[in-house]
């Protein structure tokens, strides 16, 4: 195998002969120069987009929807795609809030896919840098899922202008990542066969950085999984004697797991919560249910930890006298395995573009967030991150969580491009991850990301050795001796129940506060927010109707 270096270098050669440009598309041939000028203007047209970009952002930021309840979100998305002359599906997969949108005719099909979803409790007034909701408890972009599509729409229609003018053949897919905080998603896209026409798959997710990884990423195959029990109900002190109560198996099956915990490999994250644990204190209960995320570093080790946690279940129900309902898989993800001949295509578009030009405003907002998290207060990055081997990506990993795009990254050529629309040093999944996610720096950020995606858009659709290596280093590296093997059983159907009771509770009175585009220049502007108010600044906000 080459070293790293040695490929790094074969590739610049790659990229600057000629030769390497020659098409297989029977259109004009395109040459360096050619790809070139539609590079230089594809950088032009996407900041021509900048507007729409901001505007797609604050739509999505103030919908604030969760998993699989993605409503106003995917319907306000397709109606654009559709305007813009993409073939919407809605309903894919068995998930309402799923769609496809088609655009062009032939090879290559490159996917462009984006989660939509938000954070539970994450609401957050953006622009203010200290907690500060706009509708108390309710949900929120905690994790900037706000963005991702503005990147690919943005990057998907300046590419498709310039098809359209110079009669380039290839197909736009885009796709919504559904319920990815709960991993419940993008399987049962992949089982619906989604991808099955895809030559690339570009994925974009926010970030506080501008990188795209190769190889097998520090994130984790999980199985997410709820454990019913059934028992019996009685007079929790009239006639307790009578009473078998769930809940005793499902706080026997926690603590048999925590003794397990010590015998588990350091590599292994495990956690869970009691989804139902009875209705009140004088009621013995009669159903329980405790809902676990197993994580480990493949999927082969993810489900011996599952098969140990059935037969703890097992156990739990024969020392309760209760009854094992079974365990329901709730979400499902596999390890991501990121693409290396399209991430390090990509990297050189992302040199190019660079970070955003921040200006003061925008590193005062960062800091004064920073300050307030009790973090550095190193402002926002000026370099883009370099392309790292998987193993300095691993060693730079301070944590490792999931996604559920792991099982598109076994299905096709996938990479993942991160775009910087977040501030460094928030904790992820929390108020302080929203609070940038309707401002400036946030759109900026979607900029740069649109641009880096526009960019290498054209290299795949005019340098069909790009897609000719992708799928040459999936066969025979990636997929070698691993092939993907879906979590889901055949019976599995998503969890379209998710999130429902909390969305028909907050969205009511969430939709006040919809981004009015038509009114307002930006969300911020309706909201009657200065940027950035810090606690130093405490500027009063004005009342919003
Ligand atoms: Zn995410």
């Amino acid at each position: 195998m080459k070293s790293f270096a040695t490929r790094v270098v074969t590739l610049a050669l790659l990229l600057s002969a000629p030769i390497a440009l020659r098409p297989i598309n029977a259109q004009a041939a395109p040459d360096s120069a050619r790809l070139a000028r539609l590079k230089a203007e594809a950088l032009t047209k996407v900041d021509a987009r900048a507007k729409q970009i901001q505007e797609i952002l604050d739509q999505l930021f103030s919908f604030g929807e969760l998993g699989m309840q993605e409503v106003e979100t995917s319907k306000y998305l397709t109606a654009l795609l559709e305007k813009n002359g993409f073939a919407v599906s809605r309903g894919v997969a068995g998930m309402p809030t799923a769609w496809t949108a088609r655009w062009g005719n032939g090879k290559p099909v490159i996917a462009l896919g984006s989660d939509l979803d938000g954070i539970p409790k994450s609401n957050q007034k953006p622009g203010v840098a200290y907690r500060d909701s706009l509708v108390g408890g309710a949900p929120g972009h905690g994790e900037g899922h706000n963005s991702g599509q503005a990147v690919n729409i943005a990057a998907a229609l300046v590419v498709k202008e310039l098809m359209e003018r110079e009669k380039i053949t290839g197909t736009l897919l885009l796709w919504p990542g559904i319920a990815e905080e709960q991993l419940a998603g993008k399987a049962f896209l992949v089982r619906a066969g989604v991808f099955k026409d895809v030559d690339i798959n570009i994925f974009s997710h926010v970030d506080s950085d501008l990188y795209v990884n190769y190889g097998p990423a520090p994130s984790l195959a999980l199985i997410s999984a709820e454990f019913r029990f059934k028992g019996s109900s009685a007079h929790a002190a009239g006639a307790p004697w009578r009473g078998k109560s769930a809940l005793d198996a499902v706080m026997l099956m926690g603590t048999a797991w925590e003794y397990k915990r010590e015998h588990l490999p350091l590599t292994q994250r495990s956690h869970y919560i009691i989804k139902d644990g009875g209705d009140q204190p004088n009621v013995v209960p009669s159903s329980a249910s405790i809902w676990f995320y197993f994580r480990e570093r493949d999927a082969d080790k993810v489900k011996v930890m599952f098969e140990t946690a059935k037969k703890m279940a097992e156990g739990a129900a024969l020392m309760t006298e209760t009854t094992f309902e079974g365990a329901r898989i709730i979400g499902s993800a596999w390890n991501i395995h990121q693409n290396r001949p399209v991430a390090q295509m990509m990297y050189e578009n992302i040199k190019r573009v660079g970070m955003p030009k921040w200006d003061s405003t925008d590193q005062k907002f960062a800091r004064a967030v920073q300050q307030e998290l009790g973090q550095p207060d190193s402002g926002l990055k000026a370099v883009p991150q370099k392309l790292l081997t998987p193993q300095e990506a691993l060693a730079q990993a301070t944590g490792m969580g999931s996604d559920d795009i792991g099982d598109v990254s076994w299905t096709v050529p996938s990479v993942t491009l991160q775009y910087p629309s977040n501030i460094p040093g928030t904790p992820g999944h929390n108020w302080a991850d929203g609070i940038a996610m309707a401002t400036p720096l946030a759109h900026k950020g979607a900029v740069a990301g649109a641009k880096v995606e526009a960019l290498s858009l054209l290299d795949i659709l005019l340098t069909p050795k790009v897609v000719a290596d992708a799928w040459d280093y999936f066969h025979n590296e990636q997929t070698k001796t691993t092939k993907y093997q879906s979590f889901l059983s055949d019976t599995d159907q998503p969890p379209t129940f998710l999130n429902a009771e909390i969305m028909a509770t907050y969205r009511p009175l969430m939709r006040p506060f919809y981004y009015d585009a038509t009114k307002y220049k930006s969300y911020l502007e309706q909201l009657g927010i200065t940027y950035p108010t810090t606690r130093a600044s405490k500027l009063p906000t004005k009342p919003v109707p």
